[in-house]
């Protein structure tokens, strides 16, 4: 599995730096954010579907292993055949192996999160195999040698300039900065005759559809058709929560991830591939691949606090509604999942101890939630995992929480839990912290509780609870 690579706090504190970064993303409010709140918007039925949605997902990971079972028999009928990879090492291997046995020298990939997650570029061009993203994003990403940004725009924070120095190796500083198209033109021209000579392509999976053993591809460039036509060897990679049981579902879930993803109706292609060319097709692979991934999910699957997260149809709404995540950027969450859902399943998939402070990123606000289109409570999940951390679980044995941080909680507590004790506890802090207290606000509070006025200044505790003012405003009254 790729490893996590960096720490969110200084990769983070880098990010809010860089003014270039900070003006490119803001793309995923104004464009994507606020496209999502008007498709939304238009279509009457939003909530309705969002609610089918869930219930869909809900069942179908109650039921996964019967559904994976029906996938993986249609998907044999339909002549072609099916992997079950236990993590990303054997997915890798499985891909490679099949690639040297079928003697292929180029291998085009079309945008793959699960991909992302075995490092499968990086291993098929080791083993010598040229392999090339081929969706635009992903292969001004390859070209930097860098991972992913955003769930749906991996290159969302590249400027116009930073991508002609990519595609243009005569481009210099000051030069005129081509135009979109002119640098999507560029892209085309480089990436057509690496469609032509490739003899395998890797691609992800938006759904699997249990009941027919198709895959559903959602694309708005024509790479992800080309990449299931053109090559002879079809390679599908999804996690084994990918799937859904029925084409009927399949329309619900396209119309919710489409238009929470890019605020489209529908996006340029939606490609269904039901496995290889048959006798009386003129195009389509001679073979086709599904490998399907677990690679830690089952852990989500047997947490009935995490299980929900493999609900996810990776939208990217959440990520756009974060205002973390449109702040530090993608690359803070160190792995290949950013934003508040990467903030749950890298923790889980990567191990808590080493991603403990990934549920800290996020101010609770609930956008994410408000967001989902199937509903999932990424909050409530962020806090489980918060309190794992602080408290310690299977995960991770040691408690990241210090003596002194879980005292100062536990007198919080007892301070909260009754009325009496709550006015005595005011009243006590007022008297500590009036000394130190410039105009009624905090600047620099004192050891353990300094990291308060580290960034911000605190309000001194009022000299009467609000419930006294009230009754006293009441007494007047009277
Ligand atoms: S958690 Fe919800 S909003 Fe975020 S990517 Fe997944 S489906 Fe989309």
């Amino acid at each position: 599995m790729k490893p996590l690579t960096v720490n969110f706090r200084s990769k983070a504190a880098e990010t809010l730096q860089d003014a270039q970064i900070q003006q490119s993303i803001e793309h995923v409010y104004t464009g994507f954010f606020k496209g999502r709140l008007e498709a939304a918007g238009d279509t009457p039925e939003w909530e309705e579907l969002r609610t089918k949605g869930k219930a869909i997902k809900d069942h179908t990971i109650a039921h996964l292993d019967y559904y994976l079972g029906q996938l993986a028999d249609n998907v044999e009928k339909n002549g072609g055949s099916v992997f079950f990879a236990e993590d990303a090492a054997e997915a890798r291997k499985h891909i490679i192996d099949l690639a040297h046995k079928r003697e292929i020298k180029t291998v085009i990939k079309s945008k793959s999160m699960v991909s992302e997650e075995m490092g499968l570029a990086e291993a098929m061009n080791d083993e010598g195999f040229e392999t090339i993203e081929t969706d635009l994003g992903e292969y001004i990403i390859q070209l930097a040698g860098e991972t992913p940004y955003h769930l749906i725009a991996p290159a969302v924070h590249k400027s116009r300039t930073d991508v002609a120095k990519l595609l243009d190796d005569d481009f210099k500083e000051g030069d005129p900065v081509p135009d979109a198209t002119e640098l999507t033109m560029m892209a085309r021209e480089k990436l057509r005759g690496v469609f032509e000579r490739a003899d395998m392509s890797v691609t992800g999976v938006n759904f699997a559809v249990a009941e027919s053993g198709s895959i559903a591809l959602v694309t708005n460039e024509g790479n992800g058709r080309m990449s299931t036509t053109v090559p002879r060897v079809h390679v599908a990679v999804m996690g084994m929560e990918k799937i859904i049981p029925s084409i009927q579902d399949l329309s619900t879930m396209l119309r919710i991830l489409i238009r929470s993803a890019t605020g489209q109706r529908i996006s340029t292609y939606v490609t269904m591939v039901n496995g290889k060319r048959k006798p009386d097709e003129e195009e389509g692979p001679e073979e086709f691949h599904l490998v399907i991934m677990n690679n830690g999910r089952q852990k989500l699957l047997a947490d009935p606090q995490m299980r929900e997260s493999l609900n996810c149809i990776r939208c990217g709404a959440c990520l756009n509604a974060c205002p973390v995540y449109r702040k530090v950027g993608g690359h803070a969450y160190g792995w290949v999942y950013p934003g508040p859902i990467g903030a749950i399943v890298t923790p889980v998939l990567t191990g808590l101890k080493d991603a403990s402070n990934l549920p800290n990123a996020s101010s609770l606000c609930g956008a994410c939630h408000d967001a989902c289109p199937v509903k999932i409570n990424i909050p409530r999940m962020l806090l489980e995992l918060r309190y794992r951390t602080a408290e310690g679980s299977s995960d991770i044995e040691e408690r990241t929480s210090g003596a002194k941080e879980r005292g100062i909680w536990k007198a919080w507590r007892i301070g909260m839990m009754g009325r009496k004790r709550f006015d005595w506890a005011a009243r006590l802090s007022r008297i500590v912290l009036l000394p130190i207290a410039r105009n009624g606000w905090l600047k620099k509070t004192p050891p353990p509780i300094s990291g308060w006025t580290s960034t911000r200044d605190f309000p001194l505790t009022a000299s009467k609870s609000l419930k006294s003012r009230l009754s006293s405003r009441a007494k007047k009254a009277k």
